[in-house]
């Protein structure tokens, strides 16, 4: 039996978006993160974070920071009873400076490579599970992988939401991840 799973997004949806976060003390969680994921852990979705760094294509930080922002996340989600299943990372860019990134990848959302990679590794129903995420790329690579998008307008939200994309519609657009987590709790009852 696969699992349905909620993708999120990092910068913007689960934290504070940064421009490009580069030290570990601009890591600023949103006050409704831990809860929401506490929640959609226990409505029995697998969580699994995709996140395009391009700062690290960019040679503003390497692979090595991204792991341990990645730990650190971890931690601070856990002592409040919250778990990621998996982190997945996007480091390249076609306009790259470091030479080993640039590359126009599968994996750069909007394309869906890093959800499929996941949804392999987690045996993961992609068509029951939802994309979380502030921009418009997040919500084209749920299209794309047959999930559901939901647009939160916090981080570049605010902007997104004001500039609709052609072709591009969100399942949901909600303020931010705490009532996109109770707008796919609902769903999920009326599935069930
Ligand atoms: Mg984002
Ligand atoms: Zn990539």
């Amino acid at each position: 039996m696969r699992t349905p799973a909620i993708f999120l997004d990092r910068d913007g949806t689960l934290i504070e978006e940064a421009g490009y976060l580069d030290r570990l003390e601009r890591v600023s969680i949103f006050p409704w993160t831990i809860d929401a994921l506490r929640l959609l852990g226990r409505a029995g979705f697998r969580l699994i974070v995709v996140t395009n760094q391009a700062g690290v294509a960019k040679g503003m930080f390497d692979e090595a920071f991204v792991r341990e922002t990645h730990r650190v996340l971890t931690e601070k989600f856990a002592a409040g009873g919250a778990r990621i299943d998996g982190f997945y990372c996007c480091p390249h860019f076609q306009e790259a400076s470091v030479e080993m990134y640039r590359r126009d990848c599968e994996c750069r959302k909007p394309k869906p490579g890093m959800l499929h990679q996941a949804a392999r590794e987690h045996g993961l129903a992609l068509d029951r599970s939802f994309v979380v995420g502030d921009r418009w790329s997040d919500v084209e690579a749920a299209r794309a992988a047959g999930a559901r998008g939901v647009l939160v307008k916090t981080g570049y939200g605010v902007i997104d939401a004001a500039h609709p994309k052609n072709g591009i519609e969100a399942a949901k657009i909600a303020e931010n991840l705490m009532d996109a987590t109770a707008w796919i709790i609902q769903e999920q009852r009326r599935w069930a």
